[in-house]
């Protein structure tokens, strides 16, 4: 049996039709269902849809032997017990710090609010900047606005949200792309099925 672990939501409707081509599918029915983990077409592999930050969890532990999510988010986790086998190429963004304006990232200790708090001190840190990183779950983009951070480090695609909030684009961390891990365990004991499936993918992106 293979388990594979998808993110929800965006990545979600962008990754089914990569796994169609690869001749895996899930019916509706399974989708529409409160089930947690779905049947699909083959016996032999289940799936499972679960927040996009507990996918690199899952195939940490063994629990999902592949698993499909953010860049941003294997960042976030770290390594430790994955295999990044393939960039799908979907979902893409940028991984960048904002703020009101370039002067605001000229401080001795730089306050910066994020949901990426291991990304934003690593890349501060290489930098040689301080940096005291504040954790945020959702609207970054306030904490400039209203003196709770000097800037953010967040996720940008059109950069309409950070114009939205009178933020500009500073600096590029990283681009940003759903990727395919493996935990690395699955990969020497259903080798030869992991590397099926990642072919197949990879020959229908
Ligand atoms: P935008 O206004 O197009 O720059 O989109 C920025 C907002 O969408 C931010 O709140 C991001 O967190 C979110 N976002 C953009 N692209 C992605 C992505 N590929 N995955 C997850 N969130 C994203």
């Amino acid at each position: 049996m293979l388990t594979i672990a998808l993110s929800k939501g965006r990545i979600l409707n962008q990754t089914l039709p990569l796994l169609k081509k690869a001749g895996l599918e899930i019916a509706n029915e399974e989708l529409n269902s409160r089930k947690l983990i779905l049947d699909t077409n083959l016996d032999d592999v289940k799936v499972i849809i679960i927040r996009a930050t507990d996918v690199p969890v899952f195939v940490q532990h063994g629990a999902a032997d592949i698993g499909i999510a953010g860049k941003d988010v294997l960042l976030e986790h770290g390594a430790n017990g994955l295999f990044e086998l393939l960039d799908l190429g979907i979902a893409k963004c940028k991984l960048m710090v904002a703020a009101t304006s370039d002067k605001q990232l000229e401080q001795n200790i730089l306050k910066v609010a994020t949901k990426y708090v291991n990304s934003a001190r690593n890349y501060f840190e290489s930098k040689g900047q301080s940096c005291e990183v504040i954790k945020l779950y959702g609207a970054m983009e306030l904490a400039p606005v209203v003196g709770l951070s000097h800037c953010i480090v967040d996720l940008v695609d059109t950069g309409n949200t950070l114009k939205a909030n009178g933020l500009i684009p500073l600096d590029h961390i990283e681009n940003i792309s759903s990727r395919l891990v493996v935990n690395s365990a699955s990969f020497k004991t259903k080798n030869l099925q992991i590397k099926n499936w990642v072919e197949a993918i990879e020959d229908n992106l």
